[in-house]
């Protein structure tokens, strides 16, 4: 996808604070962060979003979550974080290239906004 923001970040297009990467995924700061920790986890294969995933997709999905725990793991933020994904733009999704966020280093509360 030439046009997507985070297909862009991956290509090296739009300069970024890269977190981690391998052959399937991505991860990057947050440009505004919604808490101590906010990393995106992104895979390389553009996908829309969880909605527009399919069969083929399963492990990918499963990569992202995995690599945030990874992530979680290293920061020493494994007390309390969140991984979310945004689906739909009612649920404020406002990026088309699925990105699971990783919150943490703070108290969350529950349930969310
Ligand atoms: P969502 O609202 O779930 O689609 O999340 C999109 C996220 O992308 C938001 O938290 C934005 O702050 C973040 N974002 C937008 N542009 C950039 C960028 N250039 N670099 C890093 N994060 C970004
Ligand atoms: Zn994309």
């Amino acid at each position: 996808m030439t046009d997507c923001l985070f297909c862009k970040i991956i290509r090296g297009e739009i300069p970024t604070r890269k977190v981690y990467e391998d052959e399937h995924t991505f991860a990057f700061e947050d440009i505004n962060p919604q808490a101590p920790t906010h990393v995106l986890v992104v895979p390389k294969k553009h996908i829309r979003g969880l909605k527009e995933a399919g069969e083929e997709d399963s492990e990918l999905i499963g990569r992202l979550h995995l690599t945030a725990a990874q992530i979680g793991r290293q920061r020493g933020i494994e007390d309390g974080y969140r991984t979310v994904l945004n689906v739909g733009p009612k649920s404020g999704q406002s990026v088309f290239h699925i990105h699971v966020h990783l919150i943490g280093g703070r108290e969350m509360k529950w349930p969310p906004g």
